[in-house]
């Protein structure tokens, strides 16, 4: 049987007080432990399924079994794993795939091929996915965490603060409700397959290290160990941790990595990136130079334009500086006001000037599209609204 400190990538460790000697006359001060989301066959490697299904009294290879129900046929209803005997079926359900989202919400607009869903957590904490379909590829974009503690203030998940790190299952689960609607033709189009998965919902990934991690390779592994998803087509999103980036670039998965710059001048960056007064410009650029090195993926750098805020001709000149001569790419992304914010997106002239200042200076770029306007879609708005 597998320990749950054994098991790869359940969350990090929550940020408990620690204890301290009690002095004379003090209250005893009991750290808070917080419940953990039930484990599931998405936590564990396929040697450790099969080492619980032995536990359970069951042969190794029901771990296969169920693992192919749940990757490849996207199912979780243990009524339709036939070829398991029903007596096993419940005794497994049981133990390997818990329930770990229920749906509250789920909106969809652009002729129903953007989705957005909104989960409730074991524990009644609640993050949202998005599906969104294009003709030639379907994308899905994931929570890493429910809420987000890296506080930039034009992110409807920052202004929440952080509720608690996902498991890795409750991160795969995500993917796996939107690939199963897709596979059953729910989404207009046709069955399809989930061929890009993006960790650009709610939270900061790098700070859910470990959990994420092992997510990603649940999601690249082949079935039944995983769904099978190319790397190529994942992308993991951060504020800039640094010393988590130059990890990440060592672990050998070639995984896109996305920096979400947002400024290229440390003044302006304090403010809208706020951990940047920890790892400035210079330093997260640095580590995702290092990133392109070792990966040889071309890094993407995320820059919402603010009107006013950091659109100027001459930051544009500066990050095209910044980034000529690497393997990089930029995303712009017109901002997605957030209620009761005074920011708002830029001018489409000035957006425009923006892109070709970035373009002489030898610099990729691309203006995102703006699905799932109608719908929230900006991260954080759904969960903030319920
Ligand atoms: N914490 C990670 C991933 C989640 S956010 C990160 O910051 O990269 C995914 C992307 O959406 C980030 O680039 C983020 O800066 C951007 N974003 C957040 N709020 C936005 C908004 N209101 N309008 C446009 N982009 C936004």
């Amino acid at each position: 049987m597998t320990t749950e400190s054994e098991v790869e990538g359940t969350a990090d460790e929550p940020c408990d007080e620690a204890t301290r000697p009690q002095q004379p006359g003090e209250l005893v001060f009991t750290p808070r432990r917080r419940a953990k989301p039930p484990v599931h066959l998405a936590d564990l490697t396929l040697a450790q399924r099969r080492e619980q299904v032995i536990a359970l009294g069951l042969p190794g290879y029901r771990a296969e079994q169920v693992s192919k129900h749940y990757f490849a046929r996207l199912s979780s209803d243990p009524s339709t794993w036939t070829d398991v005997p029903a007596a096993a079926r419940q005794v497994m359900a049981q133990a390997l795939t818990p329930t770990l989202l229920t749906q509250t919400r789920r909106i969809s607009c652009d002729a129903d091929t953007t989705v957005k869903y909104l989960w409730r957590l074991f524990d009644g904490a609640m993050v949202e996915s998005v599906l969104m379909r294009y003709p030639k590829r379907t994308t899905m974009c994931i929570s890493s965490q429910a809420g987000c503690g890296m506080n930039c203030p034009f992110c409807a998940t920052g202004q929440a603060g952080l509720t608690r790190n996902l498991s890795t299952a409750e991160i795969v689960a995500q993917v796996v409700a939107g690939a199963a609607e897709l596979a059953d033709g729910v989404i207009p189009g046709g069955p399809g397959r989930v061929g890009n998965v993006v960790f650009m919902g709610m939270g900061e990934p790098l700070a859910n290290y470990r959990a994420t991690l092992a997510a990603v390779r649940r999601i690249i592994s082949p079935a039944p160990e995983g769904l099978g998803i190319s790397a190529r087509g994942v992308t993991v999103s951060t504020v800039g941790l640094a010393p988590r980036m130059r990890e990440l670039a060592g672990e050998g998965i070639p995984l896109t990595l996305a920096l979400s710059l947002h400024a290229p001048d440390d003044e302006l960056r304090d403010e809208l990136v706020p951990v940047n007064n920890r790892w400035p410009v210079a330093e997260v650029l640095d580590a995702a130079w290092e990133y392109a090195d070792r990966t040889h993926r071309r890094v993407s750098i995320e820059y919402a334009l603010i009107r006013q805020v950091n659109d100027q001709p001459w930051r544009a000149d500066l990050l095209a500086s910044l980034l000529q001569g690497h393997l990089v790419h930029v995303n712009l992304i017109p901002l997605n006001p957030t209620p009761g914010s005074k920011w708002t997106a830029s001018d489409p002239g000035v957006e425009a000037e923006f892109v070709r200042r970035l373009r002489s200076g030898g610099v990729a770029v691309t203006v995102r599209d703006t699905r799932g306007r109608e719908i929230d879609g900006a991260c954080g708005q759904l969960a903030a609204a319920e």
